[in-house]
């Protein structure tokens, strides 16, 4: 096969509001290759990353992700991993470069998947697909309150696993983090796990995190989610040193796998977690998890968006262990719920397998994102780089 067509759709709701939720717009990837079609989703700004798809070339290491696919050939796995060599080193001085190409990358393997029709994860080689053990992810609410609320509802729900992260987490006093986790851990009651994400709030301030520690040990938090800012791999290992039960967890900033390696050899991490939508795409995410897991680092999937990235992000570690934790969205935008006809569910034991259908297993609903579909044209002197597409499957 040929890639024929790369197309790239940017969301957005009505007002997107200043807040950690990274659902609330979306970019979508098309690509059409001998007949078939595979989709994919960026965990990235929508405007930045058209413009990486279809920039002219600058010099020779500022290259438009799609002027480095388009034509290519794609008939196996390999070709996907030369492709990924190929977009690097040619977008090497464009930032949002592995942001926008991972939405290409994880269509590849959902087209490649329906050509052969088989599931993404047996094409990446894996040899079980493992149940995750979900955990509820969502925001902290603006007073313990709220967020005692929100944990008994997903206690009710069945979850067996939760974490809050963000809202006010770490702006305020340490007494104010305390109360906040202590109506977390009420909320779900003694048995579910619960974990806390301070959404690189203290910068690389290690005292700072530190002082919330105690609090965290007394609710039996078993992580501590990005405490830092990606780059400051010698801050996680500072804390690792200063935290008894409590484990570090990291990396969804990680843009390429040598970024992840640092943190799992160096963090003192104890759980490295990866976002498929922004490291590259599936085969840099499952890179990371190969080499996770030989150094006795826990890898996690990080999602926050649609089922779609879901999917996406449980495929490098299907067949880790089963029962090892994944990320789970539950509260999601309604574009984000609703791009998928067939969402991921739960089985009776509250525990998330990957579907068996071919590529990413899932159906779009593209009827029910249109209302969000910006419309974008980019021109430059007069030439015309982008215009919004034909919204279609
Ligand atoms: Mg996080």
């Amino acid at each position: 096969m040929i890639i024929e067509s790369v197309d790239v759709f940017a969301f957005a709701l009505p007002h997107v509001r200043d807040i950690g939720d990274g659902s609330q717009d979306m970019v979508l990837v098309r690509v059409r290759a001998g007949g078939h079609t595979g989709w994919g989703e960026c965990e990235a700004a929508p405007l930045p990353t058209l413009a990486t798809m279809v920039a002219p070339m600058s010099h020779s290491a500022c290259h438009g992700v799609l002027d480095s696919v388009l034509g290519h050939p794609l008939d196996d796995v390999a070709d996907i991993a030369r492709l990924s060599r190929r977009v690097a080193e040619r977008g090497l001085d464009l930032l949002q470069t592995p942001h926008a190409w991972s939405g290409v990358e994880i269509a590849l393997w959902d087209l490649l998947g329906k050509a052969r029709s088989e599931p993404a994860w047996v094409l990446r080689g894996a040899a079980a697909n493992n149940a995750r053990r979900p955990y509820a992810s969502q925001l902290f609410g603006d007073d313990p309150q709220t967020t005692l609320e929100r944990a008994r509802g997903v206690a009710a729900a069945g979850f067996r696993a939760a974490k809050f992260g963000w809202g006010p987490y770490g702006r305020g006093s340490v007494a104010e983090d305390a109360e906040q986790v202590a109506a977390a851990r009420e909320g779900l009651g003694p048995q579910i796990d619960l974990l806390v994400d301070a959404g690189t709030v203290w910068d690389d301030d290690v005292d700072a995190a530190a002082a919330r520690l105690p609090a965290l040990e007394r609710a039996g938090v078993v992580w501590l989610e990005e405490p830092f800012v990606g780059g400051a791999v010698w801050a996680y290992a500072a804390l690792a040193r200063r935290s008894n039960r409590v484990r570090l967890a990291g990396g969804e900033g990680a843009h390429n796998a040598h970024v992840a390696r640092q943190l799992i050899d160096h963090g003192g991490l104890g759980f490295v977690q990866i976002d498929t939508g922004r490291i590259g795409g599936i085969g840099a995410a499952s890179q990371v998890a190969g080499y996770a897991s030989s150094r006795g680092v826990t890898f996690v999937n990080h999602t926050f968006t649609s089922h779609l990235a879901l999917a996406a992000s449980l495929v490098p570690y299907a067949d880790h262990p089963a029962g090892l934790l994944c990320e789970f969205p539950v509260s999601a935008s309604p574009l984000a719920e609703g791009v998928t006809r067939t969402p991921l569910t739960l089985d009776r034991e509250g525990m998330l397998r990957l579907p068996d259908g071919p590529g990413l297993g899932l159906d779009l609903d593209l009827d029910a994102v249109r209302p969000y579909l910006q419309e974008v044209e980019i021109v430059v002197n007069g030439q015309c780089l982008y215009r919004t597409p034909e919204l279609a499957q």
